[in-house]
């Protein structure tokens, strides 16, 4: 195997719910729910849920942007979870996000060139002019002009800003970049330009990255790997080809299932996922998916089913149960 750059281990998030006059905790919000994986340098590492599973908690995790209650987080040997303030400002370098809306995480008032300079500052590299001349080039990279370093955020398309989104990420050269939903707030046609911007990018400066996002089919021909989370828990992990080829996992199965594929002449059968999504402050027990599964069995509604190794195909339900 190669290099792993991360590796997540029992990762917690769980919120409290306060109420009434005294504000005092009643409850939690378990949004994120023991999940361990690991990811390789160079590799992407696709995360697939609906709103609400954890994905993006399991993203701002990872970067620290909110604190962890339990599990470790190790980056490159050295555990995040547990890292002083000033240590985590030097990795931070190294881990970057791009947001799905890179109008609210650019601000109105800056230029362009502020706005990409602004990490190089903060983490005091280079000289002025050297900064200038790095943003310059970063717009050439992302597919923008030089000339757009004067112009300010709402003088761009949707597409323009993701792609100023993404070069501002690139600016400290970063080893992973975690893309939270980066394409779902664009047209279709403009999706494809900017995941095959980032699928170009990757190759040339050995970027890793997690992808999360809700839709499988987005996510299909960037991961080298997909998991896939269901109210705060990894229910299934594999190889890109492997997780859709063959998905396990009856909730894989049916998100598959509503992808829709190209060819006209091939038909499949939807699988309905009945009933709505239980509330994450009072998941179902046993399987949280028992409630809406179709292949659900007694077991099901007790046991939390434990995660199985299918040869590198990872997958948490009772039908594999050995
Ligand atoms: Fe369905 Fe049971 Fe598997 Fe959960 S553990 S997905 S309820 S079969």
């Amino acid at each position: 195997m190669s290099e792993l750059l991360l590796e997540v281990n029992g990762l917690k998030k769980y919120f409290p719910i306060t109420g009434g006059v005294f504000g005092k905790k009643q409850g939690e919000v378990k949004a994120v729910d023991d999940v361990s994986f690991y990811v390789k340098k160079g590799e992407t590492l696709g995360i697939v849920g609906e709103s609400g599973c954890g994905k993006s908690t399991t993203g701002r995790l990872l970067m620290r942007l909110i604190e962890a209650s339990d599990g470790r987080i190790v980056f490159e040997d050295k555990e995040i979870t547990r890292m002083s303030k000033t240590d985590l400002r030097k990795i931070r370098r190294d881990i970057q996000m791009v947001f799905q809306d890179p109008y609210a995480s650019l601000n109105p008032r800056h230029s362009i060139e502020q706005i990409l300079e602004e990490p190089l500052i903060v983490h005091g590299i280079g000289t002025k002019e050297e900064r200038k001349k790095q943003v310059k080039e970063m717009l050439e990279v992302v597919g923008l002009s030089s000339y757009h370093a004067k112009r300010y955020p709402h003088q761009f398309s949707g597409g323009q800003r993701q792609r100023i989104g993404i070069a501002k990420a690139l600016m400290t050269k970063p080893k992973l970049i975690i893309a939270d939903e980066p394409v779902s707030a664009l047209d279709v046609s403009i999706q494809a330009q900017v995941l095959n911007l980032m699928k170009d990018i990757q190759e040339e400066f050995q970027l890793t990255y997690i992808f999360i996002a809700h839709d499988l089919g987005v996510v299909r021909h960037i991961s080298d790997r997909v998991g896939v989370m269901y109210l705060g828990r990894l229910i299934e992990l594999a190889e890109s080809e492997e997780l859709y080829e063959n998905p396990r996992h009856p909730y894989t199965k049916a998100l598959l299932s509503a992808v829709p594929i190209p060819d006209p002449d091939l038909k499949k059968r939807t699988i309905l996922i009945e009933g709505e999504l239980p509330s994450p402050a009072n998941p179902p027990s046993g399987c949280a998916f028992h409630t809406r599964c179709s292949q659900v069995m007694d077991i099901c509604k007790t046991a939390r089913p434990a995660e199985q190794n299918l040869n590198g195909h990872y997958v948490a339900c009772h039908l594999y149960n050995k």
